[in-house]
C-alpha cells in the first residue's frame, strides 16, 4: 500500500466518522464491545460475525423471544 492509498483511506475513514456524528447513526461493521442491554462484554467472534452487534446471545434471544 502507497502513501496515495493510505491517505485515502484515512480520508473515507474521516468522512464516515463525520457522517455518522452529523447523522446519530454508527457506521456499518461498528459493533459495540459491550451489550446495549445488561453491560456484558459481546465476544469479538460474535462481533466479527454479526457486524453491528448490539447485544450479546441472552439479551438477543430475550429480544427475539419478545418479538
Ligand atoms: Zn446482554
Amino acid at each position: 500500500m502507497d502513501v496515495i492509498d493510505r491517505a485515502n483511506d484515512l480520508s473515507d475513514w474521516l468522512l464516515a466518522k463525520q457522517l455518522a456524528a452529523q447523522t446519530g447513526h454508527r457506521p456499518a461493521g461498528d459493533s459495540r464491545a459491550d451489550c446495549l442491554e445488561c453491560g456484558e462484554p459481546i465476544p469479538e467472534a460474535r462481533r466479527v460475525a454479526l457486524p453491528g452487534v448490539t447485544l450479546c446471545v441472552h439479551c438477543q434471544t430475550l429480544m427475539e423471544k419478545r418479538r
